[in-house]
């Protein structure tokens, strides 16, 4: 299944209604996001949004801007406060997104056991020291394949899913964003070998694949990542996806989800891979899904 002109024509890539379940968010207490909670609560209740996760950035690494941000007792406070207030109009989860890197893993899985979130995502981002950065990323393009290409971010996104730490992986291919104009999206699109790796790890380590729309509204122009990805995901066994629309601004709240449920719906996806602190669950989608 590929995705022609035509699909792109008919995506709804505006603010969600009527949905779920929005697993994918950040608050002022990330220090990339201005959004006081109660601000997406509102929106959740107005479009008729049932249950969202707030996953504040958890950083391991000094050189990384979430790191010693917020702490864990401030960000669980505020999330489980603002759930009593909302309780009967929005469900509000406790869950973060902790960026994986190969050499922090024995830092992240400590952190894990000691703390408990409702939800977990695991996420690979860019280095600053990193080769994708933007005065950096054209010279290192140069003379390389694709898979080449990709390979320093793919590794540690692999590595992710091996860990199995995670309740979903978020954003698989956000690398997308940094490698525009130089290599386009479809170029990554035409090689799911190279993701193959990293979906087998996710089949093996029981960990779910998140479908993460803010590509639709960056340069990407995308999910993270594309329909034909998470096609393969479910070919090779899988059986677990998340949907999220990684919001860090009150506009973009839900942005392009009713797009990431589909996606996940044209893969042969029926619900959606959630957890709410206790053992995983399932959140079935909404009947216009079932085609
Ligand atoms: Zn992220
Ligand atoms: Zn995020």
């Amino acid at each position: 299944m590929t995705t022609t002109g035509a699909d792109k024509a008919l995506r709804v890539v505006e603010q969600a209604t009527d949905l779920p379940l929005d697993s994918h968010l950040h608050t002022d207490l990330s220090p990339d996001s201005d959004v006081p909670i109660d601000v997406y609560a509102a929106s959740a209740a107005e479009r008729g949004i049932s249950e969202i996760a707030i996953t504040d950035h958890v950083d391991f690494d000094p050189s990384y801007p979430a790191y010693a941000f917020a702490d864990f007792p401030t960000r669980e406070r505020v999330v489980r406060e603002a759930a009593e207030r909302w309780g009967d109009r929005v469900a509000i989860r406790f869950g973060c997104e902790l960026t994986y890197q190969r050499r922090f893993e024995a830092d992240i899985r400590d952190h894990l056991a000691r703390h408990r979130y409702d939800f977990t995502i695991g996420s690979v981002h860019i280095d600053l020291d990193g080769p994708y950065i933007a005065d950096r990323v054209a010279s290192f393009v140069q003379g390389k394949s694709v898979a080449e290409i990709v390979r320093p971010y793919f590794e540690e996104v692999e590595a992710a899913a091996r860990s199995g730490m995670f309740d979903t992986l978020g954003h698989i291919d956000f690398v997308k964003r940094y490698l525009t104009p130089h290599v386009m999206p479809d170029a990554l699109a035409a090689a799911p070998e190279l993701y193959e790796p990293i979906l087998r790890a996710l089949v093996d380590s029981g960990t779910a694949l998140e479908v993460n729309t803010s590509g639709l509204r960056q340069s990407a122009g995308d999910t993270y990542p594309t329909t034909a990805i998470v096609v393969l995901f479910r070919q090779l066994g899988g059986r677990s996806v998340t949907a999220g629309s990684d919001a860090h601004r009150a506009e973009t709240f839900a942005f392009g989800l009713e797009e990431g449920y589909r996606v996940a719906a044209g893969a042969g996806f029926r619900s959606l891979a959630f957890r709410r602190g206790a053992g995983r669950l399932r959140v079935p989608m909404p009947a216009r899904f079932r085609t």
